[in-house]
């Protein structure tokens, strides 16, 4: 059936610059080549298409949600998110083996970088901030920016003044591990929700905001930081940090890893939303946590996983990470204490 439906499909698929028919994707992966047509998958035309799948989980994490309309989108769909996935697993851009040479996480394109970290030569980076997803046109499906809507490997919508790096699991100094520590009789070692903010600099993503809601919906902790190395990019549509947050901010990541250390212990029950990556930001070891991407799960099983801000929407009714600058993390920490608080509430419902 999946046959039939193909052939129907590859017959009404335009010439260069229409949808992609899947039977025509399925050949470019495979065999490697395009016939010529537009928005091609095949290895000579991909270009910075295949690191522009550089998160596949987040990249379909909304998906679950799209409506179905029948059964030909469903087996679309059953076949088109797998081969997403495929092509980012197998061709995801390797990184430089020259020391000077960087791999940028936005565009995909290399650059080279002196020895403090900055870019030897001055080039923007042109990029999509958005998410790929699979949208029905006419002859067939097209896989479209969540950003702008262009259809995949189109020129990025959003230019930046440099290429910029992830860096995180580079530089694996200055870790510090909560401790064992006995806690006073009937003392509780606590449950907190935190998140964090980021933003680039010469050596990658550091810590920038961090914050820290308790069981009761309290910001305890909530502070901007300064990075060590100096900024390239703030990061602000996702971060919400801009230069005026930390223009009197002289907080480090040593300065949160102590006051941290002093709220946590290991038995304290963290929470957060992809918390690993919170940790790495943090530079925190600790592994009593409850990750809200865990606890809800896709539908579909891993690697894909439901955003923050549709579990929200979902489950809470609460409309989250709409602000015009940025994500903030004390709306993002508090709204994973709600979602957990929401699921306890629900396990007791079912235990009366
Ligand atoms: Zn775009
Ligand atoms: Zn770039």
């Amino acid at each position: 059936m999946v046959e039939q439906v193909s052939r129907r499909r590859q017959t009404k698929a335009g010439a260069s610059g229409g949808p992609i028919a899947l039977p025509i994707a399925l050949q470019m992966a495979t065999n490697g080549s395009c016939g010529g047509r537009g928005h091609c998958l095949a290895p000579m035309h991909r270009g910075s298409l295949m690191f522009s799948l550089h998160t596949p989980q987040r990249q379909v994490e909304e998906h679950e949600n799209q409506q179905i309309r029948g059964p030909t989108e469903f087996l679309h769909l059953q076949v088109l998110i797998p081969l997403m996935n495929m092509l980012y697993y197998t061709q995801k851009k390797k990184p430089p083996q020259d020391a000077s040479c960087r791999l940028c996480c936005r565009c995909g394109n290399q650059y080279l970088v002196a020895r403090r970290g900055h870019c030897v030569h001055q080039e923007e980076c042109h990029y999509h901030w958005g998410r790929l997803r699979p949208t029905p046109a006419a002859g067939g499906w097209q896989i479209q920016y969540t950003c702008c809507s262009a259809p995949i490997g189109s020129p990025g919508c959003q230019v930046a003044r440099q290429h910029v790096q992830d860096g995180r699991q580079q530089d694996l100094r200055g870790f510090v591990h909560t401790s064992d520590k006995e806690l006073p009789p009937g003392a509780h070692p606590g449950i907190y929700a935190l998140d964090c903010e980021m933003c680039y600099t010469t050596s990658g993503l550091e810590l920038t905001r961090v914050s820290v809601v308790d069981s009761a919906l309290r910001l305890v902790y909530d502070t901007f930081v300064r990075p060590d190395r100096d900024i390239v990019d703030y990061n602000t549509r996702f971060s919400g940090v801009t230069a005026a947050h930390l223009a009197h901010t002289s907080t480090s990541i040593r300065d949160v890893q102590a006051a941290l250390l002093t709220l946590f212990n290991a038995h304290t029950i963290l929470i957060g939303h992809g918390l690993q990556s919170d940790l790495l930001a943090l530079k925190l070891i600790h592994s009593t946590v409850l990750d809200t991407s865990v606890l809800f799960p896709h539908r579909r099983g891993l690697p894909y996983k439901r955003s923050l801000r549709n579990l929200a929407a979902h489950y809470l009714g609460h409309i989250i990470q709409d602000r015009m600058d940025g994500h903030s993390s004390s709306e993002d920490a508090s709204a994973c204490m709600r979602l957990v608080l929401w699921k306890m509430g629900q396990h007791a419902d079912t235990q009366r």
